[in-house]
């Protein structure tokens, strides 16, 4: 079959992808390897959260997915508070430094999936249905060879990698990456707080790790707390007493005590770039190209904007009467997108090193850096836009 565009993967940044792409006037065909996702029940809570960035639910607002969020369940912030050592001494973000009506948005990732799936429509696409062998264009071939578990061969000018961290595409292509596989897994869970502030994240720099409580429409928190290898299995193994016990000292008790807590999940945590975003007839978008500590929340977020970017790209290009599928245009992309994400990258990655590494005197100096930031309003002011805009 031959299309203009295929996407694979249909995780967060994938169907994100399709749908732009498809809204920007090409014939997209998208190829997810699992199930499609499960209706969205709003009887339940779905423990893994984004903190969505202002850009990135724009975004959504513009394919038409976030109206289908907005009405099941979104919950906006309007405050973070980020400290090391005392919660009062800690850096302080509001809506009033950033100039927007929200910091971000917390959002379950079952919410984020199923509204965009539903907007798929009669997109074509492959579900249970693995992309399992890669052919670039070459001299005498302008379109790439896409062999699907199904025995079916998709003929694409351009493949879209959103297969993810692992991706299988990035691969074949021989793209290398710079990995690092932190000493580091994020336990996730729902909780509630006696006496968190309303619409305020929290988040405690620890040596051993950030702890973040991203607040839930329902008055519960979601956590996210990255500890190394050997406190991750303490955390995980203590019943729930002992673990609230943990979790109030962890927090200094900023949020109060814990009043009850959901069973708990860890993830492993790695940071991840390609060096190259592109081939011909090949490009990355999210995680495959990128994977960044969740520390910042900037995960899914750095996809959506790279997926705003191509979608932008490939079109003004076709529209100038320009190939765009040529390796000038896919270079255009991959500049755009690269600064951005490295800067990212580097922020996240500096920060955990900066706290959590326990480089002689520099948490010190990091601790005293913030509090001076605190009571400086233009630097609050830019670290806030540059965190909601998503863009690092
Ligand atoms: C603990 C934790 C907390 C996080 N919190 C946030 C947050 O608050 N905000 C935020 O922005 N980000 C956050 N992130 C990051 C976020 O989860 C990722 O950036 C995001 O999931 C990446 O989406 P993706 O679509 O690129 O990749 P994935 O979600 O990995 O999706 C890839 C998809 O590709 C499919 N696939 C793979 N190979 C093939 C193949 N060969 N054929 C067909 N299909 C294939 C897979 O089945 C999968 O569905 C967090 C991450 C962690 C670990």
């Amino acid at each position: 079959m031959n299309c203009d565009i295929a996407v694979v993967g249909g995780g967060p940044v994938g169907v994100v992808a399709a749908l732009a792409l498809r809204d920007a006037g090409f014939s997209v065909v998208m190829v997810e390897r699992g199930k499609a996702p499960a209706a969205f029940d709003v009887a339940r809570y779905d423990s893994r959260v984004y903190a969505i960035a202002p850009a990135s639910a724009q975004l959504l607002e513009r394919l038409g997915v976030w109206p289908s969020i907005a009405a099941a369940r979104v919950s906006p912030y309007t405050r973070m508070q980020v400290w090391e050592r005392a919660a009062e001494l800690g850096l302080c973000f509001d809506t009033s430094d950033s100039g927007h009506g929200a910091l971000g948005w917390i959002v379950e990732q079952g919410l984020i999936l199923s509204a965009a799936w539903a907007r798929l429509g009669s997109l074509p696409t492959r579900v249970g249905v693995d992309a399992e062998a890669l052919l670039l264009p070459d001299d005498d071939q302008d379109r790439a060879e896409l062999r699907l578990s199904n025995g079916e061969v998709l003929r694409p000018r351009l493949v879209v990698a959103a297969d993810g961290a692992d991706s299988p595409l990035r691969e074949q292509a021989g793209i290398e990456t710079v990995t690092w596989t932190y000493a580091q897994r994020a336990i996730v869970a729902q909780l509630s707080m006696r006496s968190a502030r309303p619409r305020t994240a929290y988040q405690r720099f620890l040596p051993t790790g950030p702890l973040a409580f991203l607040p839930q429409a329902d008055g519960r928190h979601s956590i996210v707390w990255s500890a190394d290898s050997t406190r991750a299995a303490e955390l995980l193994a203590m019943d729930d007493a002992t673990f609230g016990a943990a979790l109030g000292e962890a927090s200094q008790y900023a949020l109060g005590e814990l009043l009850d807590v959901s069973p708990r999940i860890a993830f492993p945590l790695r940071l991840l770039h390609a060096r190259d975003y592109h081939r011909a007839g090949l490009v990355l978008v999210g995680d495959a190209a990128h994977a960044i500590h969740p520390l910042a929340g900037q995960g899914a977020n750095l996809g959506f904007a790279d997926v705003a970017q191509l979608a932008e790209t490939l079109a003004a290009a076709r529209d100038a009467g320009r190939d765009w599928a040529s390796a000038r245009t896919l270079s255009a992309y991959s500049r755009a997108r690269k600064a951005a994400n490295l800067e990212m990258l580097a922020l996240t990655d500096g920060l955990y090193r900066g706290f959590g590494a326990g480089i002689p005197g520099l948490r010190e100096l990091l601790g005293i850096g913030m509090e001076a930031v605190n009571r400086f309003a233009p630097i609050k002011s830019l670290l806030a836009k540059q965190a909601a805009a998503g863009t690092g």
